[in-house]
């Protein structure tokens, strides 16, 4: 794969940053992941965006444009024959002489790396089709979950933890409600309204639950933003995630309680089709 790394296209093998980089040694640093469908960018304005918004939340200045970013995006995708997957880009605070709590100066250059990954078509996915099934666990992660920092330990655990138990990912749990997946938004629909957390400092301001709640709006489908339970949610007509790597994918279990009919419901579905097509249109 040809890499990008502070102004530079690599070979992979040959991008290398600083050992004392604080996004290596304190995931000091803020990501995004953009899928890419049919060759072209998705909801790549909304990336960009969130982007700006993370590093200005940890007092990091924005080293690219948003112009400078779409190219650079685009040119990997083209250099690296990416027609389905995504382009994964990272920002760290850089590498200063020494490891210090204290933020290096101002003027320390940041770190920025982009590279692209080849998946299979991520509108076909076996998981959207069969549903996928989750577990609840405690959400111990730190109070500003809306900036999309490289902090994904806990996430990491909660993968594992439901891969141990013979599910697909996990539902966190802040006093008695669902916060978010380990990586994706949480949904349930119940007689025909469509239930998932406001946002706030809690949860990811995911750039596919915006793009999806607007499709669900003008679809004129019931939408309500507020915290809901573990048991609620068992008891929900349906469920789903959203994320820009799975779309819409429909959950049928939560800690071992079938949801539904315990497969891909009608809505969920419906949702799936209009974020694909309304997506794909409107991709760069
Ligand atoms: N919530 C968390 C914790 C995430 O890590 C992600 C994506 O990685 C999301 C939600 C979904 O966000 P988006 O739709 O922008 O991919």
């Amino acid at each position: 794969r040809t890499v990008y790394v502070n102004g530079e296209y690599l070979p992979e093998e040959d991008a290398k940053i600083s050992i004392f980089d604080r996004g290596f040694l304190m995931a000091d640093g803020v990501y995004e992941v953009t899928s890419v469908l049919d060759g072209k960018l998705v909801d790549f304005d909304g990336h960009v965006k969130r982007l700006a918004r993370s590093l200005n939340e940890l007092g990091m200045g924005e080293p690219l444009t948003a112009d400078e970013l779409l190219e650079i995006h685009r040119k990997l995708v083209a250099e690296n024959e990416v027609i389905n997957g995504g382009v994964y880009l990272q920002i760290t605070r850089g590498a200063p002489a020494d490891r210090d709590f204290a933020f290096p100066p101002e003027d320390t250059p940041q770190t920025v790396v982009l590279f692209t990954q080849n998946k299979p078509d991520l509108a076909e996915s076996p998981a959207a089709a069969r549903g996928i099934k989750v577990i609840s666990i405690e959400d111990i992660r730190w109070g500003r979950r809306d900036i999309k920092t490289v902090q994904l330990l806990y996430p990491s655990m909660g993968k594992m933890m439901a891969k141990a138990a013979g599910c697909d990912d996990a539902w966190m749990v802040e006093d008695g409600a669902v916060t978010e997946g380990t990586s994706n938004n949480a949904y349930i629909i119940k007689d025909g309204k469509i239930i998932t957390r406001q946002l706030s400092n809690d949860i990811l301001h995911g750039i596919t639950r915006a793009a999806v709640l607007e499709f669900a709006r003008e679809a004129q489908m019931k939408v309500e933003e507020r915290p809901f339970t573990i048991e609620e949610a068992q008891q929900a007509d349906e469920a789903f995630i959203t994320s820009a790597t799975t779309f819409v994918t429909p959950v049928v279990e939560i800690d071992g309680v079938t949801v539904g009919a315990g497969e891909p419901g009608p809505a969920a579905k419906r949702l799936r089709e209009l974020y694909i097509e309304g997506s794909r249109a409107a991709a760069v």
